[in-house]
This record gives C-alpha cells, sequence and structure tokens, in this order.
C-alpha cells in the first residue's frame, strides 16, 4: 500500500486491530526515528501525529545538520562529539537533502569571538567530530575572509575561519524517514490525535484513544509499549498520565527571516557574533537568504509561535551590523518562520545557556517520553529509545540496524553514484522537455523518486501538477499546506512564485479527496493564512 492518504481508512483500520509492540505519538523527526529503527529491527510499530509530520520543531529549525559549534563554549563536550561526528552518517544516508556546506565564521574588532580562540576552538570542533584532515578549519586573514564574503565590512575585520557543515531541509528529512518506516512495514497517521491513554487494572498504559481530525471519529490503539515523542508537547501527555513529576520542559522560540536573494547576495554562508554573546547564522539558499535565529523563554500558544516585530527587528539589526552595505528594511522580509525548542528546566539558566542535550522520561504507567537534542542526534535517540523498548518488551529484537540505512530517495552507495545518478536524471527530463534546473531541484528533494515525478509529467501532468501528484500517492499529504510548506518548502523558499499556485491546487486536492464544499474552503483558508503570517509581525 503506498504512504497516501488515500488509504486512510486502511490505515486507520489498521491502526486499530493490530495489538502493537509499540506506539509512538509525535510525528517530528524524534518519533519518526523512532518508527524506522524500531521497524527495522522487526518489531510491530505504529506512529499517530496530531496534525501533518513535521509540522512542529522539526519543519521550523536552522536546517543544519551540525554538531553545534557554540556548545563548545558551554563545555558540552560529548554533545558535540556525539551529535558532531554523526553529521557524517547522516548526510551519508540522505546525500540528497543534507549538503556539505562551507561555514564562514568572522572575527571582527569589537565581536566576542577572537583570532587564537576561534582558531583552537574550530580545530577541536573538528577533532571532536571526526573530521578528514582535508575538510578541517582553515583560517583566513582579513583579506582572504572579505573575499570568501565581499560583503562583510572590511574595516572591521581582523579574519574568519572556514569549516564544515552540512545543510539540510528538516521537514524532507522528517518525510523521508516517515517514509523509510513505512517502507519496512510501520503503520503512521498523520492528522490523528492523541487525546488520552488507556490503563490495565495495574494501571500499566496499554492504549490510546486517538481522534481522527479528518473523518472526525475516535479509535482505540493498543500497544505494549508507549513514546511520548510530542517535542514541545511532552508534558501535556505526561500530564495527562498523571506523571508530570520532577524534570519539566522549558520552552524557547527561535525564528528566522528571509529575504529575496538579491537583498542580501551573500556569496557564503555565514554565522556570526551578535555582540550580546549570541550567534546567528546567514544562509543563501538558491533565490533566497535567511537569518536566524533568536532564543527567548515561550509560555504562549504551543500551536503556533510567530515571529514578532521584536524578533525581526534583532535579526535585522545584527545582519545590517555585519553586512552594513545592505541596509535590509522590514519591508525586504518576504518570509518568516518561528519554532520552539523542547529543552530541560534547569534552575537559574538562561534561555541560551540550557543544555541542547536530550533527556528519556519513565513514567510510573511505563510511558516512555523523549525531549530536548536536535534534527541531527535523531538517529542515535531513537537508538536509545528503542534499545529501552527492547529490554521493556523482553524480546531481542537485535542491534539498531540504521547506521548504514539509506533513507527513503537516499538510495546511493557513494558520491560518485549520486552524481551519476542526477547526470541520468536530467538526461530523462531532457526528453520530456523537463529543463535540467527543475530536475536538479526536484532531485535534492525527492532523489531517486525524481523516476516518479517525470512518469507523472509523461502522463500529461503539468510540472507542479506532476509534484503534487507524487506527494499525494507517496508522501501522506492532505491539503495545500502539507505541500507547500512541509513537503516543498515553497513558503520559505519560493514564496512570491508559489502564491499564484495556491488556488489552482487546492482545488486539485479537494477535489481527489472529494471534500464537501466547506472543508475545502477550510483547507484553502487555512494555507492563505499561513502565507499572510509569514510576513506579519505584531
Ligand atoms: C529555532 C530552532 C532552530 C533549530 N535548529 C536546528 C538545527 O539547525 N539543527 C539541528 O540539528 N537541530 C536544530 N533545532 C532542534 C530541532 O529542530 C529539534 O530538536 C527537533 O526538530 C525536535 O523534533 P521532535 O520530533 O522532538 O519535536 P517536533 O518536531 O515538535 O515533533 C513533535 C510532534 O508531536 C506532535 N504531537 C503533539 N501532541 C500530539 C498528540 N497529542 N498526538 C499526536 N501528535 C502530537 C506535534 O504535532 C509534533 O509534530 C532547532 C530548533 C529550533 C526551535
Amino acid at each position: 500500500m503506498n504512504f497516501s492518504n488515500l488509504h486512510r481508512k486502511d490505515f486507520v483500520q489498521q491502526l486499530s486491530t493490530t495489538p502493537f509492540d509499540l506506539l509512538v505519538i509525535g510525528g517530528g523527526i524524534t518519533g519518526c526515528g523512532i518508527a524506522l529503527d524500531a521497524a527495522l529491527r522487526g518489531m510491530k510499530v505504529a506512529l499517530i501525529e496530531k496534525n501533518d509530520f513535521a509540522s512542529g520543531t522539526s519543519s521550523r529549525s536552522t536546517k543544519l545538520i551540525h554538531g553545534g559549534l557554540r556548545y563548545l563554549k558551554q563545555l558540552e563536550i560529548k554533545l558535540v562529539h556525539d551529535v558532531g561526528s554523526e553529521r557524517a552518517v547522516v548526510h551519508r544516508n540522505a546525500r540528497h537533502i543534507v549538503i556539505p556546506e562551507k561555514m564562514l565564521l568572522p572575527i571582527v574588532e569589537d565581536g566576542s569571538l577572537g583570532k587564537n580562540s576561534s582558531s583552537v576552538g574550530l580545530l577541536v570542533y573538528d577533532l571532536l567530530a571526526g573530521v578528514k584532515k582535508d575538510e578541517r578549519r582553515k583560517m583566513l586573514d582579513r583579506h582572504a575572509t572579505v573575499k570568501a564574503e565581499p560583503l562583510l565590512a572590511f574595516d572591521k575585520l581582523v579574519g574568519g575561519g572556514l569549516y564544515f557543515e552540512y545543510r539540510t531541509d528538516d521537514s524532507r528529512l522528517t518525510i523521508e524517514i516517515a517514509k523509510s518506516a513505512h517502507e519496512n512495514g510501520a503503520v503512521l497517521l498523520n492528522y490523528a490525535e492523541s487525546k488520552s491513554f488507556v490503563y490495565d487494572d495495574s494501571k500499566n498504559i496499554v492504549g490510546v484513544k486517538v481522534f481522527d481530525k479528518i473523518s472526525n471519529a475516535e479509535f482505540e490503539i493498543c500497544a505494549k509499549t508507549i513514546v511520548n515523542a510530542c517535542g514541545p508537547w511532552v508534558d501535556l501527555l505526561r500530564k495527562e498520565d498523571n506523571s508530570l513529576k520532577g524534570k519539566r520542559l522549558q520552552l524557547t522560540k527561535g525564528v528566522h527571516i528571509v529575504f529575496p536573494y538579491e537583498k542580501l547576495p551573500l556569496k557564503q554562508a555565514a554565522y556570526f557574533d551578535v555582540g550580546d554573546g549570541r550567534m546567528i547564522f546567514a544562509i543563501p539558499r538558491n533565490r533566497i537568504t535567511y537569518v536566524g535565529t533568536t532564543d527567548t523563554v515561550y509560555n504562549q500558544n504551543l500551536d503556533k509561535p510567530q515571529c514578532n516585530k521584536e524578533d525581526a527587528q534583532y535579526l535585522l539589526n545584527a545582519t545590517n551590523k555585519m553586512f552594513p552595505s545592505v541596509g535590509l528594511k522590514a519591508e525586504d522580509i518576504v518570509s518568516s518562520w518561528a519554532g520552539l525548542r523542547p529543552l530541560i528546566y534547569e534552575e537559574g539558566k538562561s534561555a541560551s545557556e540550557l543544555s541542547r542535550k536530550d533527556e528519556i522520561m519513565i513514567s510510573p504507567s511505563g510511558l516512555i517520553s523523549i525531549a530536548g537534542g536536535k534534527l541531527t542526534g535523531y538517529r542515535l535517540m531513537a537508538e536509545k529509545i528503542v534499545d529501552l523498548v527492547s529490554k521493556k518488551l523482553k524480546r531481542d529484537f537485535g542491534k539498531c540496524k540504521t547506521k548504514k540505512f539509506r533513507l527513503s530517495g537516499g538510495e546511493f552507495k557513494n558520491e560518485e553514484e549520486f552524481q551519476k545518478s542526477l547526470a541520468q536524471f536530467i538526461e530523462a527530463g531532457k526528453a520530456e522537455n523537463i529543463s535540467a534546473d527543475k530536475i536538479r531541484e526536484w532531485f535534492y528533494r525527492y532523489g531517486t523518486s525524481v523516476s516518479k515525478l517525470i512518469v507523472n509529467a509523461k502522463n500529461g501532468k503539468s510540472l507542479e501538477a506532476a509534484e503534487l501528484l507524487y506527494c499525494l500517492e507517496h508522501e501522506m499529504i492532505f491539503n495545500i499546506s502539507d505541500f507547500m510548506i512541509r513537503r516543498t518548502g515553497k513558503i520559505f523558499f519560493d514564496r512570491t512564485n508559489s502564491e499564484k499556485q495556491i488556488e489552482e491546487l487546492s482545488n486539485s486536492l479537494s477535489k481527489t479527496f472529494a471534500l464537501d464544499e466547506s472543508s475545502a474552503t477550510k483547507n484553502f483558508a487555512s494555507v492563505a493564512e499561513e502565507f499572510k503570517a509569514a510576513v506579519t509581525f505584531s
């Protein structure tokens, strides 16, 4: 069965009739990673997500697979080592969406970074992460630094460091993991919300009552173990389980703002000092450049974090200070996003001082909760959880298999095979009058699955319709927001062009799902509202 909401009834049937070894609640990268690891070890696994996959923090990050250079300053050596060395693994397993990217660390006169300390820091960062000798950091003098990025102010520059990171698309990485879990037998469903828990006579958790947001019906899932991977919502589920004791979450908000590339035409991604002890990224990506992030304590609505005026102004000021000739204004912002970090509260620590380590909490009912961590470390977090679940189930499911497992779309042995495959798809595209640029765009989004998009185009679909059909048949989209925001990132990376397509694509999807007029209107209104919210700063 395809990973498609066209089979929703079958998925609900399977979920409500199978006794599962493991039920994961939450379809962000943490939950999807756990579902994949468990499925590969042969567990019967289910996953439910209350909105769309990756609709929480996992579509709102800085979109980097990184070790976290700044955590070195906080002496989080183990975290930097674990997550840093994991970067290459995540890259190998999903080459199409985890791309090497050189990062420039400019060192300026009045900044908090010194030339020598930066040189040592970057080297330690590389060594901890096991970076190959020829890829290790390179320190630059001020001339070489401004050559790498001409928009930096030469008179303030002391020098710079070039080091190695990876960029990704967080929600695409999540969906490729979800697809891989599905392909290996896990049953995953979006728009299915855990409402309450079911317990046996000894008060052990044995199931979940689920609300299906599409059919408005309720059903029950039975499972021997239940993992709460709800990111910022983890404590709400612990509260529902009556076990919100001891460690608690402290949410912090981080925002990003997006400019058309020509307004901030960086040659080079940069990670720079803001002057208040914080560091921010400026990352050029095709038609745009995005800047972020902030880190402020957050106690408001979990479902709709927004970039407000102060957040936007803070990032504007920092960017204008580092690249003074660009003179960016609030009107130049074409999109934005805001995400919540599910961190663990620590007495007396400020938002940016809180650890990014992951934390596992086990409730008396047996509910296993996991929070914190990074996108980058998702596979390691999943391994820990599935080892724990195996122990609980008292069955030998064998060792973790994800280290060498290629994710859906990323089935390449090595870089050579990856490049060869891209060239072959470009040839295949030519035969159907699809430009090399379009094929490249698709390839860096869907990897080997581009073959299916080309077939859709061959069957007479426009390029947009061919892509939409692929996501409908293989990526569980239900409405146009899923497509525009989390499968393609168009709202962030190509907002101006994609806005024109919303209505037509939305109508086509509503027809496919035979929605009544009111549901169709609601879906369309909801994406229109998200497009508006991305440029409204209150
Ligand atoms: C601003 C910012 C920048 C970041 N940058 C990076 C970066 O560059 N690199 C990096 O490695 N990490 C980064 N991170 C961290 C990373 O994004 C997170 O660690 C990761 O996305 C958390 O994923 P998650 O699956 O735990 O949570 P989420 O993605 O939030 O997933 C939890 C899911 O649970 C669902 N859910 C909630 N309640 C229920 C319920 N009752 N029933 C069913 N489902 C439910 C939610 O809808 C949600 O989709 C960043 C984080 C932020 C905020």
